[in-house]
């Protein structure tokens, strides 16, 4: 059994009401006909598996995949203006939770208009409560803002009282104007934006006054795992470091949980011995050009360790998350 924690899909109504015109985000067609979503900075090609539900479901078939956990991705809602956030996200959440409702295969994570905070814990509560999903995908900053400011704490005090699930996933950098060649902005500012979130959730107190919120890092945490030592040294050092929280970094990042997508054998290692296997949810980054539904199986599978922990890797961490307690 699989259940692939870190997947993407864009719900027709999304794409419908981007095409609408009152978007930030453009929309052209490639030379496959494929859809590209232009925002401020970037763009992402609508390939098929981001669009097309029954060819997903056959991809998951061919590929022995048994569940996805769908979530949006870039650009997000927060980009827009946020009556227009408010109302995308809405049709996000619905569109995901019907077809959560056609198929067993699929389970929706509901996304939130983060340029409304308001708005978002509102979301945030209907689409746990109503659409019965276990929380949402959020993005590592918020046009430019950090998840650990003030203005967002009505979101996570809605999330610490549903206990649900908070997946960070990364989104255009800050300083993403160092990252304009060689893709640097997905394969460098994506993981450190990661970095950046949780550590500022961590050492802002957020992490330490919400502790019922499930916090869940995309791409085995950035580089979370590799430089938690140094961020405990900070702790001990600086006293700023310590003016929201009396124990060190490590103590709180090692509660959270860390999707796969990063498929090197050696730093999904590392994350296990940080975390423990039963912080690791498996993950492909499904049907981005850099994700892998191959990967996800043999880097998993290549790994040293029980066979009960590959089963709680590939499936039973992300069934205990998806029920809210
Ligand atoms: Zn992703």
């Amino acid at each position: 059994m699989i259940i692939d924690f870190h997947n993407h899909f864009y719900p027709k109504a999304y794409l419908d009401a981007l095409r609408s015109g009152s978007s930030r985000v453009q929309i052209t067609i490639d030379d496959e006909g494929n859809p590209r979503l232009h925002y401020p900075g970037d763009y992402n090609i609508a390939v098929r598996g981001h669009r097309d539900i029954a060819y997903r479901e056959s991809v998951m078939q061919e590929n022995n995949v048994d569940r996805q956990v769908i979530s949006l991705t870039t650009p997000g809602t927060h980009v827009e203006e946020p009556e227009m956030a408010v109302r995308l996200a809405c049709l996000v959440n619905d569109g995901f939770a019907e077809i959560a409702r056609n198929s067993k295969r699929f389970i929706g994570i509901g996304t939130l208009p983060l340029s409304d905070p308001a708005a978002s814990a509102k979301e945030l509560d209907r689409v746990c409560r109503q659409l019965g999903f276990c929380g949402a995908m959020v993005f590592s900053n918020i046009n430019g803002v950090a998840l650990s400011d003030q203005r967002f704490w009505p979101v996570w005090e809605t999330a610490n009282d549903l206990a649900a699930v908070i997946h960070i996933h990364p989104t255009s950098p800050v300083g993403v104007e160092a990252m304009k060649d060689y893709w640097l902005m997905p394969l460098v500012g994506f993981p450190l934006d990661t970095t950046l979130a949780a550590a500022s959730l961590v050492f802002s107190g957020v992490v330490d006054r919400f502790p019922r919120i499930k916090w869940v890092l995309g791409h085995l945490g950035g580089a979370i795992p590799y430089l938690v030592e140094r961020l405990d040294r900070g702790f001990h050092a600086f006293k700023e470091c310590r003016e929201n929280i009396d124990r060190p970094p490590s103590t709180y990042l090692r509660e959270f949980y860390y999707d796969s997508v990063n498929f090197d054998g050696r730093a999904l290692q590392l994350a296990i011995d940080f975390a423990g296997a039963n912080h690791i949810l498996a993950g492909s980054d499904y049907p981005h050009q850099i994700g892998s539904l191959d990967k996800m199986f043999s880097s998993i599978a290549a790994l040293k360790i029980s066979e009960a922990d590959k089963e709680a890797i590939r499936s039973g961490n992300a069934a205990r998350l998806l029920v809210r307690d």
